[in-house]
């Protein structure tokens, strides 16, 4: 596969010594100013921001909170982003740039089926108000639980294979595949992350990668989960023009050592990276 590596402009220096073919910038609002002095040979990716003046984003959110934006809000700080994107690649590989967005569907208690269904039936027509000619548009997988505002909510969209083939098939876009978010739905509902990967592996065009443990443990090192790696290296090694990023929680902290750790570890557990 081949190597990105999540940055954001201050970590810029550490993360071009992996020699990554991709940058995937880990965009905070503010970012929408970011101003970058040179010129570079990868090919961008920008991970939307998911607050916005510290509120959360959600494309399907049912009502506006001081907590969470309205999904039409929320649309117009992604087009932002979009707009951003466009412009940052022109220092970039001419390539077309990528941005990953998260699709939102937050709530901090559990919502009734008929809520959830709503939220589900609003993601394509809300990433059809989005302008994204000029950019490779892909949407998240969410984890069951998220922490925000240093509480556990909980995500009721765009947690498994079938709703983001149904958004594939609907809207002839691809996805980014978190396999650790996916894992940990996984954990929850007893299925197989083998099986997941499986259904979903024809719309991915790019992976993040962290282990994962129970139904809350995200970004863990290589090893510290319990994602069957085993099983997994063999089927991304399919992928030889496919791209991931890692997201080892604080793996870009000394120099990037958590993201080294992981990168080696992988390795040697077999996935081939270019
Ligand atoms: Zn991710």
């Amino acid at each position: 596969m081949i190597l990105g590596m999540k940055t954001r402009k201050r970590d810029l220096n550490d993360m071009l010594k992996f020699n990554p073919k991709i940058l995937e910038f880990h965009f905070s609002d503010s970012d929408l100013n970011l101003e970058l002095e040179k010129n570079f040979e990868q090919e961008l990716i920008v991970h939307c921001f998911e607050y916005f003046d510290r509120k959360l984003l959600d494309i399907v959110s049912l009502e506006e909170t001081n907590q969470i934006h309205s999904r039409e809000k929320s649309l117009e700080y992604i087009q932002k982003a979009i707009d951003k994107t466009i412009l940052l690649n022109e220092q970039f590989q001419g390539k077309t740039p990528t941005i990953v967005v998260h699709p939102g569907g937050y709530s901090i208690n559990t919502l009734t089926e008929s809520k959830i269904e709503k939220m589900k039936d609003m993601i394509v027509d809300s990433v059809n108000q989005l302008d994204f000619k000029n950019v490779n548009f892909l949407l998240e997988n969410m984890p069951p639980y998220a922490w925000f505002f240093s509480g556990r909510w909980n995500s009721n969209v765009f947690l498994n294979s079938n709703d983001m083939k149904k958004y594939c098939l609907e809207t002839g876009l691809n996805v980014c595949y978190d396999l650790c978010h996916s894992h940990l739905y996984c954990n929850k509902n007893n299925v197989s992350v083998v099986d997941e990967l499986l259904q979903i592996e024809q719309y991915v065009e790019h992976y993040h990668l962290s282990d994962a443990e129970g139904e809350d443990g995200e970004g863990l090192q290589f090893g510290d989960g319990d994602l069957p790696f085993e099983k997994v290296i063999p089927i991304l090694n399919k992928f030889k023009d496919k791209s991931f990023a890692i997201e080892v929680w604080k793996g870009h902290e000394q120099k990037g050592k958590g993201f080294e750790e992981f990168l080696d570890k992988v390795k040697q557990a077999g996935l081939l990276v270019t």
